[in-house]
């Protein structure tokens, strides 16, 4: 009886250390959190995908919708400290000694943004992008527009934005479109992350030949910081980075 307790108590540790455990934790913990707002102004979705006019499908955490906006949410579960700012294609996180590179979530989430723009056919709607960390994260960040912060600021930075810029009629109106559009069977997700990987791949190609892949410019070798690195001839109109 003893070991198989012991047993149950060693699979729970293991499983709680998993990343894909502490996650969906972190996402539900944000969850909780969105339930706490006043449902006939806060309209919230979790785990929005969206079908963009190529097929492929971009996922977004968690959106509140709103006559202030639309908030889009990006969840980051990741502990230690971590340094970046707003512009930076990579973040860096500290852990212990170890250092490790991490997209930009905010350009990550801007790509969200452009999603549901072009799923909307809405030019008028105003979209707010938020990071967030769990607690176990310090954030060490710079020169931010974006609201990066973690969980327990969340609801706070949420109710900062009291600017009425969409009419009931049209937050309605979303929010159905939006909970009609999100797409959940475990096919499309397993699409999703195909597609996110053939997408680094093709980048990856066209950025080796020379060619931009957010612009088509032509890539140009410059010298930074840290050695050289291959950047966009339509700097600073198109930001797009490569290593060599
Ligand atoms: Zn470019």
């Amino acid at each position: 009886m003893v070991y198989i307790l012991l047993a149950v108590l060693i699979v729970l540790t293991l499983l709680l250390k998993s990343p894909k455990v502490i996650g969906m934790m972190g996402e539900a913990s944000v969850k909780q959190k969105l339930a706490k707002l006043d449902p006939k102004i806060y309209k919230v979705l979790h785990d929005v995908m969206i079908k963009q006019p190529d097929g492929k499908t971009s996922q977004i955490d968690h959106l509140v919708i709103s006559p202030y906006g639309v908030f889009v949410i990006e969840t980051k579960n990741y502990k230690g400290w971590i340094i970046g700012s707003e512009h930076s294609q990579y973040w860096t996180q500290v852990i212990y000694k170890r250092k490790e590179k991490l997209y930009n979530p905010i350009r990550q989430n801007y790509g969200h943004i452009k999603a549901l723009e072009g799923y909307l056919e809405d030019s008028s709607v105003t979209f707010i992008s938020i990071i967030v960390f769990g607690t176990r994260a310090e954030l060490k960040l710079e020169n931010m527009n974006t609201d990066v912060i973690r969980s327990p600021q969340l609801l706070s930075t949420i109710r900062k934005y009291q600017t009425i810029r969409l009419t009931d009629e049209k937050v309605a109106d979303m929010h159905q479109k939006l909970a009609t559009g999100v797409v959940h069977s475990h096919k499309e997700r397993k699409q999703h992350v195909r597609d996110i990987k053939e997408k680094l791949a093709q980048d990856r190609k066209m950025a080796d030949s020379g060619m931009c892949p957010r612009c088509k410019g032509q890539l140009v070798l410059r010298k930074g910081k840290n050695g050289m690195f291959k950047g966009c001839s339509n700097y600073p109109k198109c930001r797009y980075t490569s290593s060599t």
